[in-house]
């Protein structure tokens, strides 16, 4: 899955909405999360975004992020 971290709050771009092809960024707490159950790690999201915040979760260090995302993810 892809994980939207810190460089995603306050962001005004909703580019990475818009390309996902299964709709699944939802409304964080003051940023965009991705729900890990619904992402099928396509990528296309990670270069529209203009703040690099996503990232694949294959990366170290973003355990925090991930649990985030999850969370918020299941209150939808
Ligand atoms: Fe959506 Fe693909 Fe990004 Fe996952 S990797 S959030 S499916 S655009």
């Amino acid at each position: 899955t892809y994980v939207v971290t810190d460089a995603c709050i306050r962001c005004k771009y909703m580019d990475c909405v818009e390309v996902c092809p299964v709709d699944c960024f939802y409304e964080g707490e003051n940023m965009l999360v991705i729900n890990p159950s619904e992402c099928i790690d396509c990528g296309v999201c990670e270069p529209e975004c203009p703040a690099e915040a996503i990232l694949p979760d294959t990366e170290s260090g973003l355990e925090k992020w991930l649990e985030l995302n999850n969370s918020f993810s299941a209150q939808w």
